[in-house]
């Protein structure tokens, strides 16, 4: 039987090589530390929590994450066991006690009869054999190169840098509007692909004042501080100059609002996310404002007082693929289908989610290994629309890695009248648990 290499023993490649294996499929996981070490892993553990501790919300009847959690479980995901089984106190979140959840994973993984661990950094893209690349955020730079020449420089990002991504039902359209700057767009769905807050001079002012005076927070040691000057975070073109971002950005060219007459001073526009138009990005407003901060700075926008963000935004080091042009639904390379991609690298974020990937790229490679096609979950699960999302529900040109919210998901109609957002969530969840059951059992 041929054997599944995994490259990177963290979050996905431990469950990816734990999900093979039980499937009897043999497995060499490929882990570089302790000997070469990243800035931010401290341990030669597998599955190092390498910053907070939190698996997040672990409600699975209103919350995504929490939905994906109950998923990893039914599906016997080795991460979630050991998690819960390591479990702090933290009300309705899922807290870790990282070193114990880092040990009990990694003995797991070495005691299994068909899983065989090797030392030493990968330097290259593998060419034969079964392989899957989880090498994180952090993916050593010679990999990354060979990777890089691969896919091609644009394809290959090494700084993520986040504008906040807010839910498109919670715009206030009476102050909002849809149009494309200077009514570009072939479509009509393209010229829709923007929607405008306009702000008058006053409104102007008073956020530029509360940009400077945000909470930022710092790079962490060793993370490049070096901006792209495409990519400068918000309050830093604050701090160029007070018009700064009314000449970029923020520019009020090319725009008329339905809504008022008066030329607005400045524009804050969002631009489409997902093909289901569920979720827009702030463009432009890649930022590193504290999470506290960001919500009430980004509030002040006409339009987006009641806003609920998908995501907030942030600027670090995060080496991802441009999935959605570079996999196909299966999480193989396109160009090289020998070898999937899993975690972090593949543009979703965080320890949750990247261990989902980890999963499902194990059991999809293992299929294969036995002759079997496993198809992807569907869209409606909390698995199945984040590989969606990844490996084709996004915009390419503005792929940005993403956490997992119910924006991704199929929408649920609000049938009999307006239903409560909490029993929407519901909803989603019901409907989620039947089709993931469902998925299993085939
Ligand atoms: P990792 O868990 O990083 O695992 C990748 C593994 O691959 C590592 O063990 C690495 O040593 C190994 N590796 C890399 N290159 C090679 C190579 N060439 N050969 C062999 N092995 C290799 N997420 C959260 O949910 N909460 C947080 O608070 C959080 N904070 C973060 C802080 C920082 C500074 C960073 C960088 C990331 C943070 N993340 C956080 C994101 C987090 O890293 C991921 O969510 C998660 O760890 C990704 O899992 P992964 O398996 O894809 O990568």
């Amino acid at each position: 039987r041929d054997t599944l290499h995994i490259i990177g023993g963290g979050m996905a490649g431990s469950e990816a090589a734990w999900q093979a294996a039980r499937m009897g499929v043999p497995v060499v996981l490929h882990e570089m530390r302790p000997a070469v070490g990243t800035f931010a892993h401290r341990t030669g553990l597998f599955a190092e929590m390498v910053c907070s501790n939190s698996f997040r919300s672990d409600d699975d009847e209103r919350n995504a994450v929490g939905l994906l959690h109950w998923e990893m479980r039914a599906a016997d995901g080795l991460v979630m066991e050991m998690a819960t089984r390591h479990r702090l106190p933290a009300g309705g979140a899922l807290a870790v006690d990282r070193d114990p959840f880092a040990e009990a994973v990694t003995e797991r993984l070495r005691a299994h009869p068909l899983i065989a661990v090797e030392g030493g950094e990968i330097t290259d893209l593998p060419r034969d054999g079964h392989w899957i690349i989880a090498t994180g955020p952090l993916t050593s730079g010679a990999l990354a190169q060979s990777i890089r020449a691969e896919t091609g420089a644009e394809s290959l990002a090494f700084f993520d840098a986040i504008a906040p991504i807010v839910y498109a039902e919670s715009i206030d359209m009476g102050t909002a509007w849809l149009q494309s700057r200077y009514d570009k767009g072939e479509t009509e769905e393209e010229q829709k692909a923007y929607i405008n807050c306009p702000m008058d001079k006053a409104q102007y002012e008073a956020f530029i004042d509360a940009l400077l005076a945000a909470d930022k927070t710092e790079f962490h040691d060793g993370e490049t501080a070096g901006y792209f000057d495409g990519c400068l975070p918000i309050e830093v073109m604050a701090e160029r100059g007070r018009e700064t971002l009314r000449f970029g950005p923020m520019k009020p060219v090319g725009l008329t609002n339905p809504h008022n007459p008066v030329k607005p001073y400045a524009v804050v526009q969002l631009r489409r996310d997902n093909k289901l138009g569920t979720l827009y990005n702030i463009v432009g407003f890649q930022t590193k404002m504290k999470y506290g901060a960001q919500t009430a700075v980004f509030k002040m926008i006409p339009g987006l007082e009641n806003a609920s963000f998908a995501r907030l935004g942030g600027i670090h080091r995060n080496t991802f693929l441009n999935s959605p042009t570079l996999l196909d639904d299966q999480m193989r390379l396109r160009s090289r289908p020998n070898i999937r991609f899993a975690g972090q690298v593949t543009g979703v974020e965080g320890y949750v989610e990247s261990a989902a990937m980890g999963l499902l790229a194990g059991r999809m490679a293992a299929a294969e290994i036995l002759g079997r096609t496993l198809p992807p979950p569907p869209p409606e699960t909390a698995m199945g629309a984040l590989v969606t999302h990844i490996t084709g529900g996004a915009e390419a040109r503005t792929f940005q890695p993403m956490n997992v919210n119910f924006g991704l998901f199929p929408p649920i109609d609000a049938k009999g009248g307006r239903r409560g957002r909490k029993d929407r969530y519901k909803a989603y969840t019901d409907r989620a648990k039947d089709a993931f059951t469902a998925w299993l059992s085939a």
